[in-house]
C-alpha cells in the first residue's frame, strides 16, 4: 500500500521527546522509484558540495537561475535548483547503471531523508511527516509488523539537524 501526507509523528528539539502519531513501519526496498519519478530539489549549498566532487552544473542542474520554494516553516522562501534527468527517460542523472546513486555521499537532503519529510511546527518541535507524493511502497502503516515510527522520527531529525 503506498501511504502519502501521513504524519509519523513528532521530536521536541530541546527535551529530544519523541511523540509517535502513527505507527509506520519501513523498509526500504531499493526500487529506486524515488530517483525515477520526483523532480529533486538542491539547495545552493548542495549545488556547491557536488561541484567540490567534480561535477559541473550544466551536468547536473535543468536550471541555472534558482526557483522560490516555501521553507519549512512557509514563512519565507528558500532557493532552490532541480536535478537533471537522463534523456528520454524521467531517472535522476545520478542512477548509475547497477541503479545506484552515484553520489551517494553527498546526495541532496531530500533524498537522505525520503519517503519523509518535515515541518517545523513551531520553535520547540519538529513534526516527520510521510511525503506527501510518495511513489514508495516500503512504507506501511498500522500493521502487525512492529513499529519504526520512534527510529524514523529520531533519524530524520538527525539529518537535519547536519543541514
Ligand atoms: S541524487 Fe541519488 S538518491 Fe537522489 S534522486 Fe538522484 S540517484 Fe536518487
Amino acid at each position: 500500500m503506498i501511504v502519502r501526507d501521513l504524519p509519523v509523528g513528532s521530536i521536541n528539539i530541546e527535551s529530544k521527546e519523541v511523540k509517535v502519531i502513527n505507527q509506520v513501519n519501513f523498509t526500504c526496498q531499493s526500487s529506486t522509484e524515488c530517483c525515477r519519478k520526483h523532480d529533486i530539489p538542491v539547495t545552493p549549498k548542495e549545488v556547491e558540495r557536488i561541484t567540490d566532487n567534480g561535477f559541473e552544473p550544466d551536468q547536473f542542474l535543468i536550471n541555472f537561475t534558482p526557483i522560490l520554494i516555501n521553507s519549512k516553516t512557509g514563512k519565507s522562501k528558500i532557493k532552490a535548483y532541480v536535478l537533471k534527468k537522463k534523456p528520454f527517460s524521467h531517472d535522476c542523472v545520478f542512477l548509475n547503471e547497477k541503479n545506484l546513486c552515484s553520489i551517494h555521499e553527498f546526495k541532496p537532503f531530500a533524498c537522505k531523508i525520503y519517503p519523509f519529510t518535515y515541518e517545523i511546527k513551531d520553535t520547540e518541535n519538529i513534526e516527520v511527516r510521510v511525503h506527501q507524493d510518495s511513489v514508495c511502497s516500503s512504507v506501511s502503516v498500522g500493521l502487525n509488523a512492529p513499529s519504526d515510527s520512534i527510529n524514523i522520527i529520531r533519524d530524520v531529525y538527525s539529518k537535519v539537524k547536519m543541514l
